[in-house]
């Protein structure tokens, strides 16, 4: 792609390092963006550059969250002893959607992926393993999508604290298997939090 401006190459590049965005887009999104008031392109700059310098991950649950403690966490609405265990911060949106849940969550950050060079220590699993050794969680929800990744990820944690005194549950699967969480409608990933089923169960099918 031959530009007529340094930085209109620029701006294009640094555009189609996002996700699914190749240089044809990103073109078509900067000359959008000066076609449109200076104000808005100062807007958004602005908003991404906040986020990125100010965001916080809660040092209870890793949700992202404004401060500390995430609104979640901080609640006394919330039932303490439940935690749902997800992979990201799109999962405890999705969750929180269905209005289904009123315990808390844990986030892992991913799932364990050899392929991807993602292992255990790569995620928020020794946070977790630590809280419950404290003994004050009840259940223990595993809410992961049903990809080997996700089963992998479930066993590995479920390994962990055997020992302990909680009793782990995994959501139903109303969730078809491969299916990411995020992506179930609001209905069907409600109805599998409330039917959740012991985690020896899903070990046996
Ligand atoms: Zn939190």
């Amino acid at each position: 792609m031959e530009f007529s401006s340094k930085l209109l190459e620029r701006a294009v590049n640094e555009m189609s390092q996002l996700p699914g965005i190749g240089k044809r887009t990103a073109l078509r999104l900067v000359l959008h963006l000066l076609r449109q008031p200076k104000e808005q392109t100062v807007m958004l700059s602005e908003a991404l550059k906040r986020m990125r310098q100010d965001v916080k991950f809660c040092k209870s649950c890793h949700n992202i969250s404004d401060v500390d403690l995430c609104e979640i966490c901080a609640s006394s609405n919330r039932n303490e002893s439940v935690v749902c265990v997800v992979e990201d911060v799109r999962d405890v949106m999705a969750i929180e959607n269905t209005s289904s849940f009123k315990g808390l969550y844990h986030v892992l950050g991913g799932k364990i992926s050899p392929m991807d060079g993602i292992g255990p220590h790569d995620l928020n699993i020794e946070s977790l393993v630590k809280k419950i050794k404290q003994g004050e969680i009840k259940e223990l929800i595993f809410a992961l999508s049903s990809t080997m990744e996700g089963d992998t990820t479930n066993f590995y944690i479920y390994k962990q604290i055997q020992d302990c005194k909680v009793y782990t549950t995994t959501i139903a699967r109303g969730i078809a298997v491969g299916d990411e969480l995020e992506y179930a409608d609001e209905v069907t990933l409600g109805r599998s939090i409330v039917n959740r089923i012991p985690f020896e169960n899903s070990l046996k099918s």
